[in-house]
């Protein structure tokens, strides 16, 4: 099989890169390599005949065209997209054109490609989403598959307008669709703007650890690894036109997430007080969702997949990659924003 991967050179997209060469698929990543992205992590299978890498930006059809006549791909996994919320509210503008217009974009050179080839048996469209389309929850309650739409940050719209613009284009062009819908990852090479890197690396510095609000903010954690694995579960398994939420059933509040890494580190870097006095509630994110929480029932019972790695077990690994991995994370810290607060409306 011939994948064509787009964003593989971010955190989520990498992974999905690095697993997939491992299992003997062929992947061409396509990447305009913006601030999220990085090379280093595709690096172990940079060399390796199974890997090409196209950089390309998802707006850019021609160049799409190109890249697919020359790769003549088995099937899409589309993760290329801005992912900072905070950015999305200091700067919508390149949300609206990657997120929206990209995928437009990405989606009618694909259907291009598929209909040149006889729409040909097979072929797939799988488009990698978030749990944040469905808004904010209280304190009950998950989000299955049904739940209707709401989302409210600049990034979360856009992200459910690529979600809409995926399905129509399955419905109106029959064009095999397929979508998933998942909670936070973490986990190596997490870039440093978010959550779980920006703790452990301002515990590490010794400066203060930002918590908007008051912490009380639920998540569900995924391990990107076992993202990784879910997202070729459903572009293997996955029936076209079908959608499935991925969650690491593994809900926390961010302070508790944040207390424990400090206790993490605690154990395996001391420092001269205990990382968890550097803690510090600053002013929350304008419009920050409550509560994001994951049915997983479909993916489970349809596809056979869960989650293989516990919260706790996957901030011990996060926390170890992040503390044997110095280099990779020192040469993103000048990169533009990074460390600073964003967002703030
Ligand atoms: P990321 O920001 O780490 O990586 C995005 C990648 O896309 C980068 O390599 C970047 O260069 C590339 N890219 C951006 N604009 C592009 C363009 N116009 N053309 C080509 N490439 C472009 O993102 P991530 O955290 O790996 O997320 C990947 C996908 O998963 C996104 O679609 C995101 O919405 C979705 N998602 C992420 C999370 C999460 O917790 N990180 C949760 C749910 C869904």
């Amino acid at each position: 099989m011939k994948l064509l991967v787009t964003g593989g050179a971010g955190f989520i997209g990498s992974a999905v890169v690095r697993l997939a060469v491992r299992r003997g698929v062929q992947v061409v990543n396509v990447d305009a390599l913006t601030y999220a992205a990085c090379l280093a992590n595709v690096a172990e299978v940079a060399d390796s005949p199974l890997y090409a890498f196209e950089h390309v930006n998802i707006c850019d059809r021609p160049a799409l065209d190109r890249v697919f006549a020359t790769h003549q791909p088995d099937a899409v996994m589309h993760l290329a997209a801005e992912s900072h919320v905070d950015r999305s509210i200091d700067s919508p503008g390149t949300f609206i054109e990657t997120n929206i217009t990209g995928t437009y974009t990405l989606l009618e050179a694909a259907r291009a490609y598929w209909q040149e080839r006889d729409r040909f048996d097979g072929f797939r469209f799988h488009h990698v989403s978030t749990d944040e389309v469905f808004g904010s929850l209280g304190p009950d309650g998950l989000f299955t598959e049904e739940t209707p739409y709401d989302p409210r940050s600049p990034y979360s719209a856009s992200k459910a307008a690529s979600d809409h613009l995926v399905r129509a284009w399955g419905e109106t062009f029959g064009l095999p669709t397929v979508l998933s819908n998942c909670s936070n990852n973490y986990g190596p090479y997490h870039f440093p703007e978010k959550l779980i890197p920006v703790v452990i690396l301002r515990a590490l510095a010794g400066q203060e650890i930002p918590v908007y609000g008051t912490g009380e903010n639920v998540r569900d954690w995924l391990y990107v690894e076992d993202h990784a694995d879910a997202l070729l579960t459903v572009l293997e398994k996955g029936a076209p036109g079908r959608s499935y939420n991925i969650g690491g059933e593994n809900e926390a509040r961010n302070i508790d997430i944040v207390r424990t890494l400090c206790a993490i580190l605690d154990r395996k870097r001391p420092g001269p007080a205990p990382y968890a006095r550097q803690i510090t509630l600053v002013a929350d994110r304008p419009g920050h969702d409550q509560r994001y929480a994951i049915d997983p029932t479909r993916i489970a019972t349809e596809l056979g997949w869960r989650p293989s790695v516990t919260l706790e077990e996957g901030l011990e690994k996060t926390v170890q990659w992040y503390l044997d991995n110095e280099d990779w994370w020192r040469a993103l810290q000048d990169r533009d924003g990074v460390g600073a607060r964003l967002g703030t409306g």
